[in-house]
């Protein structure tokens, strides 16, 4: 039988698009399948905030923050504690991806026409030792545009190629299988599921109108991960952790719904890690949802003092902003689900950042002369405004150190004030939940991005990338995250894969 491409890619999110990209600028043919529709293309991406990893960059040196590789590579090391045999692969990919976020990573990405906002973040600041968990500087360098401005470039080039004829788009294609022949994977079959015309992110339609077999020589899995399936996120949740939770809002979309991990898994792929994750504390419920259970991640500034659900406030290190897991394993032991921020207005104005792209509408739409308000305005910004008068997790009432790091004296940190100043008021408090996010495990994979079967053995002809493959390896961050690092595993394992499938093809 003729091979309808010479590669298959499962998914048309960032990691799918990057390697897509890739293989058809090789000259070669590509087939991008997605069981949503074409409306929803650039998954989880679209939403993201769009922050990136980036180490020694020059919006750094500009602000005098200090990086260098040795610095990210002890910070990352620090952070994921590898510590298991089949952490073989994800060290190997945690030191080749600090290399990319260090090298060529924001060149690669400039030349395509990204931009960052001149301002870097400092997330996961942790609080321990120097070799312990955290970023020692800042390293979060949101995107101009945020996350549909990561997506733009990649879409960009697969359109392109689309109009040339190596690239074609198969949406509302749900892949159900693998074929191996003769141990070599060579395509995917599954259902076509009904046109669907649903708003970007909403729940689409499940009915079957038929079926479909694809063969190419080779085949990408770029699913995604597990966090939209709240069953698969507690049947895997470690125990180091505590029990896992009875309540958890969705920080990702239903179609993060897992099922290929366990498609590729039952066609022999090897997954490892898969009790390693990465969900937030400080997640409210969406009072305008897009998908079931919508919930929004404040990344949140140093000052709102945090208590848990018995009203004791969280022991230092675990500040706002500093040790998600940590924050995450301390709060599973209070025998509660929930903790609470109490602040004032000036801090709400100042360091509450709503993690989604819908939510930073002036960095979304690129607008300098509104964000610029986020340093002049009286309110917070308007989508934060909103939440604190719709958002069933916000009270709003009239009664009841300062860091040395520049940027976050202009946007970022509140001036040290008496928490019950009135000229500071009004008093908020705002419960947080507990909101799935991100699937840190995966298909072990080689550094061409290659699946190693459960003999150990390289599988011929499957590759997995982006959050499927654990962001490359079966798992490069090990346990903990830096932030800023799931886009950009997306890119470096999606590029990693196009290019090697593409080679591989001949
Ligand atoms: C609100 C939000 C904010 C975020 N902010 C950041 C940030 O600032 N920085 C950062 O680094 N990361 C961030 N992330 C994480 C990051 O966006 C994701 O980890 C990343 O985009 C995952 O990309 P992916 O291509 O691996 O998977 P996905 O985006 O999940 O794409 C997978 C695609 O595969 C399709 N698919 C799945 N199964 C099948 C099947 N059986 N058949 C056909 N198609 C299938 C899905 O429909 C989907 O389109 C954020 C995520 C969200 C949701």
């Amino acid at each position: 039988m003729a091979d309808d491409a010479d590669v298959i890619v499962v998914g048309g999110g960032l990691a799918g698009l990057v390697a897509a990209a890739e293989i058809a600028d090789a000259g070669k043919r590509v087939i991008v399948v997605d069981q949503e529709g074409e409306q929803s293309l650039g998954g989880q991406a679209f939403w993201s905030f769009g922050g990136l990893f980036l180490v020694d960059s020059p919006e750094q040196r500009r602000l005098g923050i200090k990086d260098s590789f040795d610095l990210a590579l002890q910070d990352w090391m620090g952070s994921a504690g590898f510590d298991r045999d089949e952490d073989l692969w994800p060290k190997r990919w945690a030191e080749a991806y600090v290399a990319f976020a260090a090298g060529e990573k924001r060149g690669w990405l400039r030349a395509m026409g990204h931009r960052i906002f001149p301002v870097v973040g400092w997330a996961e600041r942790g609080g321990y030792d120097a070799m312990g968990h955290g970023n020692s500087v800042p390293r979060f360098h949101v995107s101009w545009g945020t996350g549909p401005g990561v997506v733009e470039p990649f879409e960009r080039r697969a359109r392109q190629a689309q109009a040339n004829g190596r690239l074609t788009f198969k949406f509302r294609h749900r892949v159900d299988a693998l074929s191996i022949t003769d141990g070599a994977v060579d395509g995917v079959s599954g259902a076509i599921l009904e046109a669907d015309p649903v708003e970007r992110g909403k729940s689409s339609s499940r009915k079957v109108v038929g079926d479909f077999t694809l063969r190419a020589q080779a085949v990408i899995v770029a699913s995604g991960g597990i966090g939209g399936n709240h069953d698969l996120v507690r049947q895997n949740w470690p125990k180091r952790l505590g029990e896992a939770p009875k309540n958890m809002i969705s920080g990702v979309p239903e179609h993060v719904d897992g099922r290929m991990i366990g498609i590729t898994e039952a066609a022999g792929a090897r997954l490892i890690n898969r009790d390693r994750m990465w969900h937030y504390v400080e997640g409210i419920r969406n009072w305008s949802p897009i998908w079931p259970r919508h919930g929004i991640r404040i990344l949140p500034g140093p000052s709102s003092m945090w208590f848990d659900a018995t009203g004791t406030r969280l022991p230092s290190p675990l500040f706002p902003g500093s040790d998600t897991l940590g924050q995450l394993h301390y709060i599973m032991s209070t025998g509660y689900d929930y903790s609470w921020f109490v602040l004032t207005q000036s801090i709400i104005k100042k360091e509450f950042a709503l993690s989604g792209s819908e939510q930073n509408p002036d960095l979304t739409g690129k607008s300098w002369l509104m964000t610029a308000r986020r340093t002049t305005n009286k309110g917070a910004p308007a989508p934060v405004e909103a939440f604190k008068t719709h958002g069933v997790d916000f009270i709003v009432r009239d009664n009841l150190a300062d860091r040395k790091y520049i940027g976050d004296r202009l946007i970022r940190t509140a001036k040290p004030h008496r928490i019950l100043d009135p000229l500071h008021g009004p008093l908020i408090a705002v419960k947080l939940n507990i909101l799935t996010r991100k699937t840190l495990g995966g298909f072990e994979t080689d550094l061409d991005s290659r699946v190693f079967g459960n003999d150990r053995k390289i599988m011929p002809g499957l590759y997995a990338a982006g959050e499927a493959a654990g962001f490359g390896g079966g798992g490069m961050h090990g346990y903990r995250s830096l932030e800023g690092t799931f886009l950009g595993g997306c890119l470096f394992s999606g590029r990693n894969a196009g290019r090697a499938a593409a080679k591989a093809a001949g």
